[in-house]
């Protein structure tokens, strides 16, 4: 573990844990051609010759950096594990916990660690950058410090935002409501369905009513088994029985996303209801999310849906494709039997669904 910053009298303490992506990138200036201009990871442990304001923090900075630096494609559930793990070791020592991650699959991760961690009494913030941090105009520097002082902030005593978020460009966002919007300008990630948790401008504003209030009584766990037999439908006008059927057919296939039009529909043909039937009778959870960002899906609100909900497929209200993956995989895990995987799906877990 490296110390970034120690104070003397320190107002907190942090523990930053460095995954890869962009922000932690470098641009090869290698003579061969065929490499130049491409991002590679830098040693992380001179961060501090880049962001040297780290130094005048008033609280304690320490580094710890994976095993793996990896491009946030590269993401598997096994990294969410080990940031998990790596929480939960450290949780007495530090106060809170900022994740450098890249910014493809963030929401992804947010979403995970947010279902794995129970009973969260402290910030979890994960935070990356459009540009490497050692580009003149990057977003990173930014990012990270404005990060690091929400991490540090506390409200009557206890941490401003117990909940795993993401921090972008201004705007903390609840991390299992978030999603990556954009791949070229600096507002990369929005949340369409629940208000941001605070936004930094010349202060750093809370809206503290949609912050989640944790019980510090309750002991902090995790839960870091997933299933990965699972997958994400998307339908399109035109998609015929072959896709769907082989789909439904993967070998040991225990849940599917179904990402369906509007408030939930989906087309009336039979074989389609019938395929779908099929599968939840042989034990496949299917839960319905809508392509659409903003609203929810409202299953029998139209005939096109009403046919899902009799069908036995669970409605995701306003999830994120990016939640309800990621609850399923950790619901999965949990070995429950059917009846109750679809109970939980159904269920707001870590306000990740309105009711
Ligand atoms: N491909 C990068 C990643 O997700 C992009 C980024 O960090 O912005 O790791």
């Amino acid at each position: 573990m490296l110390h970034l910053n120690i104070t003397s009298n320190p107002a907190g303490s942090i523990l930053v844990i460095y995954t890869g992506g962009t922000l932690g990138m470098v641009y090869d200036r290698s003579a061969d051609p065929a490499k130049t201009g491409q991002l590679l990871p830098f040693d992380f442990s001179q961060v501090i010759e880049k962001v040297p304001e780290i130094g005048r923090l008033d609280f304690d900075v320490s580094l710890i950096t994976l095993e793996h630096i990896i491009d946030s494609s590269d993401v598997k559930p096994a990294v969410w594990a080990r940031l998990a793990q790596v929480i939960e070791v450290h949780y007495d020592q530090f106060d809170s916990f900022v994740i450098l991650h890249g910014t493809d699959t963030m929401a992804y991760t947010a979403s995970a660690l947010s279902f794995m961690l129970t009973n969260l009494g402290k910030p979890v913030i994960l935070t990356g950058a459009q540009l490497p941090i050692g580009v003149a105009r990057t977003d990173a520097r930014e990012n990270l410090l404005t990060a690091l002082e929400i991490a540090a902030d506390r409200q009557d005593g206890r941490p401003a935002v117990p909940e795993v978020c993401i921090y972008f460009n201004s705007l903390l966002l609840r991390g299992n409501r978030a999603k990556k919007r954009e791949s070229v300008h600096f507002n990369a990630f929005h949340s369409e369905n629940y208000p941001h948790l605070a936004m930094a401008g010349v202060r750093i504003e809370y809206n503290r009513p949609f912050i989640a209030r944790q019980d510090m009584a309750l002991p902090f766990s995790i839960s870091t088994a997933v299933d990965d037999n699972v997958t994400i439908l998307k339908l399109f006008p035109g998609i015929t029985p072959a896709v769907v059927n082989a789909v439904l057919a993967i070998p040991g296939l225990r849940g599917v996303v179904l990402e369906t039009f509007g408030a939930g529909n989906v087309p009336t043909d039979t074989w389609l209801a019938d395929a779908l039937r099929t599968a939840i009778a042989s034990g496949i959870v299917i839960i319905n999310v809508s392509q659409c960002e903003g609203g929810r899906v409202t299953q029998g609100q139209y005939q096109t849906s009403t046919r899902l909900q009799q069908i036995g497929v669970v409605s995701g209200a306003d999830m994120t494709t990016e939640a309800a993956i990621t609850k399923l995989m950790v619901l999965l895990g949990q070995e429950l039997d059917t009846t109750a995987i679809a109970r939980q799906l159904a269920q707001s877990m870590r306000g990740e669904m309105s009711s």
